[in-house]
This record gives C-alpha cells, sequence and structure tokens, in this order.
C-alpha cells in the first residue's frame, strides 16, 4: 500500500475512468471521496465494498461542480470528511457533438463549466489544504483531444486544451513545494461517455455495435484496443508516489498511438 493514509478525493468516480482510479486509489491505501452522480445505493454499496476490500475510509459526495459554489462545496466537504486533502483527480466530464454553427451555446458552457472551469474551482480551493499538508497532487484528466482536434467537438477540444494550458500554470506556481500537477490525456476508453458515441454511430450507419466500436477504433487509435481505467489508475497511483516528484506541468498520453500520426 504504497499511498497509505494519503486522502483523496476523485470527480467523476461514479463511473468510468473516476471509478478506475478510485479503485486504485484506494487499492494502494487512500481515504477517499467518490464523487458524481448515479444511483445513492449502488454508489454507496461501491464506498462499502472499497472499504472492506482495502480497509480505507471511503465517503459519497454528488455535488454539482457545474458552478464554482458547488466547486467550493465539494473541496471544503471532502478535506473536512478526510481530514485534510493530499490528491486531486479532476476527472468528471461530459461531452456534446455538433459541427460549430450549430453548437447550442448552452452546450458550449455546460461543457466549459465542467470540463474546464470546474477544474479552476476545485484546485484553487485544493491548494492551501495541500500547502497545509506540504504534499500535493494534481492530476487532471484531459483527453488526447487535449493535443488535436476532431470534428464535431468544439467545446470539448476546446476545454480539453485549455485544461493541458491549466495543468501547466499549477505546475510552475507550485514548482518549489512538494505538489505536482499533472494531465493524463486517454485515447478512447470504454466508458459511458464513449458507448453513447458508439451507439449513435451505429443508429446513423444503420450498422452493428461491433461494427461501429470498430470503426471508431480505426479512425483514431492504431492500436484497435481500448485504454482501461484500470491502465489509467495505474498511471495515477505512479504520479502520486514519492518517485514522480518531478513529473510536473507534464501530459501523460495513454491513447494507443493516436496523437502520434
Ligand atoms: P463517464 O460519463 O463514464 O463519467 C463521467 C463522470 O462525471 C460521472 O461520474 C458523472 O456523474 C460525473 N459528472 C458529469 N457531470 C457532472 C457534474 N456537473 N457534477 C458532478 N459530476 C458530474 O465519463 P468517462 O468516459 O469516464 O470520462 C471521464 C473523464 O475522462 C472526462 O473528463 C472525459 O472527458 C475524459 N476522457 C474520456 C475518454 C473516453 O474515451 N472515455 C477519453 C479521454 C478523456
Amino acid at each position: 500500500m504504497i499511498l497509505k493514509g494519503k486522502r483523496a478525493v476523485v470527480t467523476g468516480s461514479t463511473s468510468g475512468i473516476g471509478q478506475g482510479i478510485i479503485t486504485k486509489l484506494a487499492s494502494e491505501g487512500c481515504d477517499v471521496v467518490v464523487h458524481g452522480f448515479g444511483d445513492g445505493k449502488e454508489i454507496q454499496s461501491f464506498c462499502q465494498s472499497l472499504s472492506a476490500e482495502f480497509g480505507i475510509k471511503s465517503h459519497y459526495l454528488n455535488t454539482d461542480i457545474g458552478t464554482a459554489k458547488g466547486c467550493e462545496d465539494l473541496i471544503h466537504t471532502s478535506a473536512q470528511l478526510l481530514n485534510g486533502l493530499d490528491i486531486l483527480v479532476n476527472n468528471a466530464g461530459i461531452q456534446y457533438t455538433s459541427p460549430v454553427e450549430t453548437f447550442p451555446p448552452e452546450k458550449w458552457d455546460a461543457i466549459i463549466a465542467v470540463n474546464l472551469s470546474a477544474v479552476f474551482h476545485t484546485t484553487r480551493v485544493a491548494l492551501p489544504f495541500m500547502r497545509k499538508g506540504d504534499f500535493g497532487r494534481i492530476i487532471n484528466i484531459a483527453s488526447a483531444h487535449g493535443h488535436v482536434a476532431s470534428e464535431q467537438k468544439a467545446a470539448y477540444v476546446a476545454a480539453k486544451h485549455a485544461v493541458v494550458g491549466l495543468t501547466k500554470v499549477t505546475a510552475l506556481e507550485t514548482a518549489q513545494e512538494n505538489i505536482t500537477c499533472n494531465a493524463i490525456c486517454p485515447g478512447w476508453v470504454l466508458t459511458p461517455l464513449v458507448q453513447q458515441q458508439i451507439d449513435a454511430r451505429a443508429k446513423n450507419q444503420n450498422i452493428s455495435i461491433e461494427e461501429a466500436s470498430a470503426q471508431l477504433l480505426f479512425e483514431k487509435q492504431p492500436s484497435m484496443a481500448f485504454v482501461t481505467p484500470q491502465q489509467l489508475g495505474a498511471l495515477a497511483v505512479f504520479l502520486c508516489q514519492d518517485e514522480a516528484s518531478q513529473i510536473t506541468g507534464s501530459s501523460q498520453l495513454i491513447d494507443g498511438g493516436w496523437t502520434a500520426r
């Protein structure tokens, strides 16, 4: 248990990538705040299973982080429940696809709020807790779309590029403290967020889910395999260790070769 006693909050950890990351952090001994939307009973039982399996403390918060106030509440309550805060993983995210000229302004605002502004708000509130404990690890889940673009994803691509920039600024401002800030940039990961895109493609082209999924990989991900939440969790755990103290301001691409071409 290489992170025993560390205190972590992972936004959007009730599903997909966040759930994979929080499970890995708990398995290495972190006390955790699971956060996000979903079926309250199922999530409580997920928390209980983490505590039972790994002997850690776990809590659940369903705060909406689409506003500055929501982000402030989430971090303050997490730090209160955990009695401090060492690790912040900004993972919650949403998607919407449309050409620029028909992109609904309210969808733009919602994506920028959750995928970008929330990263700023949680970070600014979390930093004083990290400074108090003389240790901090901030991990921002950006995307291959933090480095390259795709059609129809104006708000998402803009937000993810900006998260990579915000990661660098946070890293510079904490460079001489025991605090690091890095981005993890995954390629396709088979989560509900991507399943929706596969389902839409299958419906629009009248093809099977399997064909739609293979098409999606073929277009972008040379490995022709999905990245897994477990692989992302393992990378996050590595970034939280002392061995990674000189990795800061970086973007860790884990994308099956997507951005190599
Ligand atoms: P997901 O839809 O499975 O999970 C999203 C999580 O965010 C859920 O827990 C949800 O409840 C939470 N959330 C969304 N809006 C929220 C809000 N307003 N307040 C509080 N919680 C909110 O998605 P995922 O695929 O696991 O994506 C997680 C992150 O990884 C996102 O930032 C996404 O952009 C990024 N990402 C995903 C992929 C992929 O292929 N799945 C690739 C690259 C990057």
